[in-house]
């Protein structure tokens, strides 16, 4: 497929995420704003037929991966015909999750296609996890877990490491890669608006490194020029483990990922200021190419040209975003 959306920085964009909706049924405090948050009503989110519509011109734009993301992807009512009307376009299709609803969305999952998933777990403490979740499921997102590993499904588990939350936690999860599959992938702490982010809770790639090599040989694995993620595996384990560097060595010379938030707008990177409204003018019959276009070849070179990878010099509140919850993750 001819890559069409091509920035200034002649990055060719193949890779969309697709929020679903920014309703969750977990409240972790990393994600969602600290005020009381209203979640966007269902009139004003982009309806099955039109993510259908809009993900159709993405992909005769050279997308050719799409990931489901949110708020929680799963609470959305019609998810399922979501994901089968998307699993029929020519894409590697994906989700990102919570876990919480997996054992329902088996079948949905298998019928799509689906061969991979990511799944976040900050926690294997049940204490903890209610503490940063605010919701008492451990054991069902640990379980889910274990059923898709039993079904034979490659699942990626994502952990926010979080000074003086779960940082000292490190190592069992890469204890966990020893008998199960599971590639575990180590996020840097991000901030976004009212999330409670200070650079003195960020646990760097570096930090962890250091952490895991104390206890482990690890061996760096290879990755593809558009991975966001540092891969490593302790020989002999059955799963790898992943940094996501975010803050302390940013992957966007490689970029390759755009975003449509559930309010159907797009949004060129995770930390960038402008938006394009994309689903008012698909509202009004108007032509969206042109927008998505001009969205692409606004994108800044790195971090939404908001900050650099100094990320000790950077003061939450100065920067303007979404919270994660409303982005997609
Ligand atoms: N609800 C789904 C989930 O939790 O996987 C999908 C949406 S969530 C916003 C997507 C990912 O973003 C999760 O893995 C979550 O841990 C991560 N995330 C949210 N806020 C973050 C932050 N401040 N820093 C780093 N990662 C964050
Ligand atoms: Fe919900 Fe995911 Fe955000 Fe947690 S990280 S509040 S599960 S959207």
């Amino acid at each position: 497929m001819e890559k069409k959306l091509v920035d200034t920085f002649n990055r060719p964009h193949n890779y969309l995420r697709i929020s679903l909706t920014d309703n969750c049924n977990f409240r972790c405090f990393y994600c969602m704003p600290e005020e009381d948050y209203d979640f966007t009503p269902a009139s004003r989110l982009m309806q099955a037929h039109e993510i259908e519509a809009i993900a159709k011109i993405f992909v005769e734009q050279g997308v050719d991966k799409i990931r489901l993301t949110g708020g929680e992807p799963l609470v959305r009512k019609d998810a399922a015909d979501i994901i089968m009307s998307l699993s029929k376009l020519p894409v590697n299709l994906t989700i990102t999750t919570n876990g919480s609803r997996i054992h329902d969305y088996l079948d949905v999952l298998k019928e799509a296609g689906i061969r991979s998933l990511n799944i976040s777990l900050d926690t294997l403490d049940r204490d903890k996890f209610l503490l940063v979740t605010r919701r008492d499921q451990f054991k069902q997102v640990y379980d889910n877990i274990q059923l898709l590993l039993q079904e034979g499904f490659h699942v990626k588990v994502n952990m926010v490491v979080m000074k003086g939350m779960n940082e000292n936690e490190i190592n069992d999860f890469v204890a966990w890669t020893k008998n199960d599959p599971v590639h575990v992938r180590f996020i840097e702490f991000m901030p976004f608006s009212g999330n409670r982010w200070t650079s003195n809770k960020v646990v760097t790639w570096q930090e962890i490194l250091t952490e895991v090599g104390a206890r482990y040989d690890i061996l760096p694995l290879a990755g593809d020029p558009h991975d966001t993620a540092k891969k490593y595996i302790v020989p002999g384990h059955a799963g790898t483990f992943a940094v996501i560097s975010t803050m302390s060595a940013n992957f966007c010379g490689n970029c390759n990922r755009i975003r449509l938030t559930a309010d159907g707008k797009i949004k060129n990177c995770l930390f960038s200021q402008q938006e394009t409204n994309l689903l008012q003018p698909l509202r009004n019959g108007e032509n969206i190419l042109p927008l998505i276009h001009q969205n692409i070849l606004a994108k800044a070179k790195e971090l939404g040209g908001q900050f650099t990878t100094d990320f000790e010099k950077i003061h939450a509140e100065t920067i303007h975003n979404r919270s994660m919850i409303t982005i997609g993750g």
